[in-house]
């Protein structure tokens, strides 16, 4: 015996029954069937709209006839098929089940009153429908079914809509049909009887229960539940694209996949089936030749800790505190003892180990009478001030990770909970079964969809998205760019999706969250909006909370330095190459560790000193094994190295200042870099590392240009005075090389305090070998001394920061790299 179920959409047309009878005709040819079936998909929404709108006295007359012309249309075109003898009989059938609903709606319309016993009668007319059209196709085709009246078969009791089947009674009744019944059989899905006449609800989704229930009655071999998809995902397809089919599930975990909301089963279906040992098989009745998914108690333990994921909305938290709850025994008795009485039924349930909270989801649509029961029961408790309060939190969703393989498995909450945090994404409660098989996290419902997206990556996905948010396109941002292109492709080839999705200059922005081509991408940002840039990223961030977002400075600008707190909270990481912001006052160098920490954000700016040479990265790692550093001494300009260089070969000072600026080796004004505030500001940075709080102000800057020079005014003015400089210049540089000795531009930290400025060395000394462009450092330690560490190449230029600037936002992703 084989149980076939069809759903909403497999009945939902003549094309869709069609199939469906090819299906149960191939089936029938090998084993006994019973089919069971829904109605035509969106017919029990409307039965239940009408019974609402009568019951409000509202007109009916349109969603009646609606339910008439949905199913005349299906008969209409299959009467080719049906011919009249069998085409007059449906009719005539489905006239009697519109008589039915008229009269039901009339009852309903003139008592203004709805009761579930006449909702559970009404409701399932769609079904009845479905099987009158489906029977007589059958019929057409040479098969000859049975027709089950579920009122008789399947006993129920309890709550007319969620009605408790009677499963002793209901295989008594199934008896007959069982052993040695008719070959093929045809049941309405969906509601059942109280054995005296009236009709009762499975509730809900519920003609997959209908279809378990007569599996077990019947003993049959096999439970196929026939949908609209390829079996059961590893999520909601619908909110999770990447989703895929899983071939094979246990019952445990289908059951509680389907508890905690995977609608594709109702969430009772496979307890009747587990119990007898019928496998089930959940398959694509527009697509039978896909496998689907089997659920059976022996499927093969997967390879993967997590089976799926599911999202159930519509939840409440209900909260019940105070101090007085604190050891007090019963207290937890009492609370869901007050949800018995009450009939409502508790989804989750956590409790703070300090025992004075106790809390539960339930259904939204029940959270108000659940508090008013708690209050009730608590009632002593609330006047003495032993209870606080009974909070109601509403708006709420479960999402649940689930799968046999997390027994006994160490980290698979803590991905789950991480990914959550990533997405930003606030947790109002947990709760683990015993049983480890599922990690359900109680979250708002808004933030459902995103946040199943991105666990479902963090577990299944094959890439990993990264966001770049880049402002400043100047000759480091401009060549970001170009490195980024280049080597997407290859990063994608590991599973790293590296999207720009938005850049900025001071002029313009341009924001594409699918990521922009990075073809043409200038003559799109010049036509692109001029608003407020950094006010664009972050009402993105917020509006969309990607995945792994990184906001990437390569600007110089104070402002954009001084947004940073407010990106982190908008929940962007941050990658900078701009040294304002760590070189600004302390106080906010110190805030905005204190905002990353507090968001969760990362904060990296490798390329602040020495461009793409590993300097802090290097500092961070001596400190953190506690190396404590005595001295840090080196060149950190490379436009400095550049100019000293030429010089020390006999080029006139304001000469080499050209050339360097030529070779846009300088910043643009390159008093900026011979005064040394640029040097300066790297000191300080390296100096804030090691724990200390000077401010630039501190710094003892020694400018490369003579105190007596007028340095002022328009930068061509200056520029065209320079060479007053260069005898002078000359002279001190040919004096120290008789001493043995050249002209470095150094930076140091030294216990004595932080200083830039122009030191003789003699050439022994490593870093008299620094120069043409390069930056070199050397940190004394306790643990290298007398010998420092070393760190010495290339420092400056767009090419060699830029790829520094890349390795910080390569830093951010979890997954391995090339
Ligand atoms: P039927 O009418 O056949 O009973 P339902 O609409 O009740 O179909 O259930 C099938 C739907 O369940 C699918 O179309 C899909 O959108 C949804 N669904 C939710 N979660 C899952 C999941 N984990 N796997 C498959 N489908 C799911
Ligand atoms: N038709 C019913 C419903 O929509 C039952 C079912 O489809 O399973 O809830
Ligand atoms: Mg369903």
């Amino acid at each position: 015996m084989r149980v076939m179920k069809f759903g909403g959409t497999s009945v939902g047309g003549a094309e869709q029954l069609r199939r469906v009878v090819d299906l149960v005709a191939a089936a029938r040819k090998e084993t006994r069937v019973m089919v069971v079936a829904s109605a035509v998909s969106g017919i029990t929404n409307l039965l239940v709209d009408a019974a609402r709108v009568a019951c409000e006295g509202g007109a009916v007359d349109a969603l009646r006839s609606r339910f008439e012309d949905v199913h005349a249309g299906i008969v209409r075109e299959l009467a080719g098929e049906l011919g009249a003898s069998r085409q007059r009989p449906v009719e005539e059938g489905l006239a009697a089940l519109a008589s039915e609903l008229r009269g039901l709606l009339q009852g309903v319309g003139l008592l203004r009153e709805c009761s579930p016993s006449v909702l559970a009668l009404l409701s399932g007319l769609g079904e009845r429908a479905a099987c009158l059209i489906l029977g007589a196709l059958m019929r057409s085709r040479g098969l000859e079914p049975h027709l089950v009246d579920p009122r008789e078969v399947i006993i129920c009791a309890g709550d007319p809509l969620q009605a408790t089947p009677l499963m002793d009674e209901c295989r008594k009744r199934f008896a007959p049909l069982r052993d040695g019944g008719p070959g093929l059989m045809l049941m309405p899905g969906f509601f059942g009887g109280d054995g005296r006449g009236k009709t009762l609800s499975l509730g809900r989704g519920g003609s997959d229960y209908s279809a378990a229930l007569a599996a077990a009655a019947l003993d049959a071999a096999l439970l196929d539940i026939w949908t609209d998809v390829d079996g059961i995902f590893s999520a909601d397809p619908r909110l999770v694209p990447e989703a895929f089919p899983l071939p094979e599930v246990s019952f445990e975990e289908a059951m509680e996949l389907a508890y905690f909301g995977a609608k594709v089963l109702h969430p009772k279906t496979i307890a009747p089936a587990r119990e007898r040992g019928i496998p089930v098989s959940v398959r694509n009745s527009f697509r039978p030749e896909h496998p689907g998914t089997r659920v059976t108690a022996t499927a093969a333990p997967p390879e993967h800790p997590v089976r799926g994921l599911s999202f159930l909305r519509d939840i409440a938290l209900i909260n019940i505190a105070g101090a007085g709850l604190k050891g007090v025994p019963g207290t937890a008795a009492r609370v869901f003892e007050a949800m018995a009485h009450t009939g409502i039924s508790v989804v989750l349930i956590t409790q703070g180990s300090s025992e004075c909270s106790i809390s539960f989801c339930v259904q939204q649509a029940e959270a108000e009478r659940a508090v008013a029961a708690l209050e009730v029961a608590f009632e002593v408790e609330l006047e003495a001030g032993k209870v606080d309060t009974i909070e109601r939190q509403a708006g709420l969703a479960i999402l649940s990770i689930v799968g046999d393989g997390m027994r006994h498995r160490v980290g698979v909450a803590g991905t789950f909970f991480s990914a959550l945090a990533d997405v930003g994404c606030s947790i109002a409660a947990i709760a683990q079964g015993s049983s480890e098989r599922s990690i359900s996290a109680v979250i708002s419902e808004a933030d459902g969809p995103r946040a199943m997206a991105h666990v479902h990556g963090q577990y299944f996905g094959t890439t990993e998205v990264v966001e770049l948010l880049l402002a400043g396109v100047g000759s480091v941002g401009g060549e970001l760019l170009r490195q980024v292109q280049q080597q997407a492709p290859k990063l994608r080839a590991h599973g790293v999706d590296l999207r720009v999705c938005a850049i900025a200059n001071s002029r313009h922005c341009v924001v594409a969250s699918e990521g922009l081509s990075l073809d043409g991408w200038k003559e799109r940002l010049d036509a692109g909006g001029d608003g407020p840039a950094m006010e664009t990223f972050r009402d993105w961030a917020r509006a969309k909370r990607p995945g792994r977002p990184i906001f990437v400075d390569c600007t110089s600008s104070e402002n954009i330095a001084l947004a940073y707190p407010s990106l982190m909270e908008a929940g962007l990481h941050v990658v900078t190459a701009n040294k304002k912001a760590n070189a600004g006052r302390w106080n906010h160098w110190r805030a905005l560790r204190e905002t990353a920490s507090r968001h969760q954000r990362r904060f990296l700016y490798e390329t602040n000193v020495g461009a793409a040479l590993p300097v802090i990265d290097t500092l961070k790692n001596m400190l953190r094994t506690g190396d404590r550093v005595l001295r840090i001494e080196g060149i950190l300009s490379g436009s400095l190295s550049f100019i000293l260089g030429l010089v020390e070969e006999g080029v006139p000072l304001s000469k080499a200042v050209g050339t360097a600026m030529e070779r846009r080796f300088t910043e643009p004004d390159p008093r900026d870099d011979l005064h040394g505030t640029d040097v300066a500001r790297k000191v300080l940075i390296l100096a804030r590392e090691l724990g200390r709080t000077d401010e630039l102000e501190g710094v003892a800057l020694d400018s490369l240009l003579p105190s007596d020079f007028d340095a002022t005014g328009p930068l061509d003015d200056f520029l065209a005075r320079l060479p007053q400089v260069d005898a002078g210049f000359q002279r001190r540089v040919d004096a120290l090389r008789a001493e043995g000795k050249v002209l470095r531009y150094v930076g140091s930290v030294t216990p004595e305090g932080c200083s830039v400025g122009l030191m003789p060395v003699p050439l022994a000394h490593p870093l008299a070998a620094v120069k043409g462009g390069e930056n070199a450092l050397s940190f004394l330690s306790e643990r290298y001394s007398p010998t420092p560490m070393v760190i010495r190449g290339y420092g400056a230029g767009a090419a060699v920061t830029a790829s520094g600037v890349l390795a910080d936002v390569l830093r951010l992703v979890e997954g391995p790299l090339p």
